[in-house]
């Protein structure tokens, strides 16, 4: 890993410097954010009849914590409503709108940037630099992840290879894959690949077949989403094939991408907490949990300008931890232990 860092500045350990924040910035920027996340949404469908009931002002939000005197979102609730209902901008605002597990998110110009921040911050973490060639190999059928990896590798200026076409074991298992999968490993070793953003799945497949024809593949590195078999397969694939494996967190009714993502000394995954205010509760009770407790992740927009959600209840069991990581990025960790039904 080290000469992913090597002739850098210290300051360019950082993609943003708000990963940096100090605690008592951070709280300020987050009690900011949230009096305008209310503002934006108090009259959407979703929420009006409980601000009706709780005509909540700017000065019941004076800590971050005051976040727990608003309603939770489920996804139930988000597939009850029509896509434009959850709007919080004009439609001739809207720039992009993505679909993914049946939510549609909704982008205007800042929040397509927003989504490329937040995806440069992980991938810049774990050393993708612009000298490096990072192939996506993620089908379009998730665009939401598949777009936002794009335009984070975009942003950094390192150069891509959007390659969705293979992107699962199962489709390595199609007639004509075999000649596809020795396109792509000719392609990966001619043009020296350095890393892959993919199904952990689908990294350890690749990898295993390269094995099995006596290929050296170039990959150095991958990144995968944080999913039960990201989780399972990650240190298998470190171990059984030599890359470095890093996980980041995403959510398609948050930007598709960024939630959390781990830095390269991979001890959790840092919560970007500037453009996201996290709970951590009890599940059956809602009640917030002692750190490094599990309990369910729950989300609200802080940044997000065309539709914004209030505690999102994700279904994500993690534990929490708020010691100081030592690679100075000061978003608390997490460690996910397991994901709801
Ligand atoms: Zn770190």
């Amino acid at each position: 890993m080290a000469e992913l860092f090597e002739n850098l500045p210290f300051e360019n350990l950082y993609w943003n410097q708000m990963e940096t924040v100090s605690q008592e910035e951070l709280r300020e920027i987050q009690v900011k954010r949230l009096r305008r996340t209310v503002e934006r949404v108090k009259d959407l469908p979703l929420y009006q009849s409980f601000f009706k009931e709780n005509p909540l002002t700017d000065d019941d939000f004076q800590v971050p914590e005051d976040a727990q005197k608003l309603p939770f979102t489920t996804l139930a609730d988000l597939r009850s409503q029509k896509t434009q209902a959850l709007w919080t901008v004009p439609r001739h605002e809207i720039a992009r709108i993505q679909t993914q597990d049946g939510i549609q998110t909704a982008f205007t110009r800042r929040d397509l940037l927003t989504q490329a921040d937040l995806t440069a911050r992980f991938l810049y973490a774990d050393g993708t630099r612009s000298n490096n060639l990072v192939q996506i190999s993620h089908p379009f059928g998730r665009p939401a992840l598949a777009f936002a990896l794009q335009s984070g590798v975009d942003c950094i200026g390192a150069a891509s290879i959007p390659a969705g076409e293979l992107n699962s074991p199962d489709s390595l298992a199609v007639p004509d894959a075999a000649l596809k999968l020795e396109e792509m490993f000719d392609f990966l070793t001619s043009l020296n690949v350095d890393g892959i953003c993919a199904d952990a799945e689908f990294v350890f497949a690749l990898c295993s077949q390269a094995q099995a024809l006596g290929l050296k593949l170039p990959l150095k590195y991958a990144h995968i989403p944080a999913t039960e078999s990201g989780i399972q397969l990650r240190y298998p694939i470190q171990k059984n094939y030599g890359l470095k494996v890093w996980e980041h967190w995403e959510h398609s009714a948050f930007f598709g991408a960024g939630l959390a993502g781990e830095c390269h000394l991979q001890d959790g995954l840092h919560l970007q907490e500037d453009r996201f205010l996290f709970e951590c509760l009890d599940p059956e009770t809602l009640e917030a949990v002692p750190e490094g407790k599990p309990g369910e992740l729950v989300v609200t927009d802080l940044f997000h300008e065309a539709q914004s959600l209030l505690r999102f209840r994700t279904g994500v069991v993690a534990c929490l931890n708020s010691a100081p990581c030592p690679c100075g990025r000061t978003g608390r960790r997490i460690q996910i232990v397991k994901f709801l039904k």
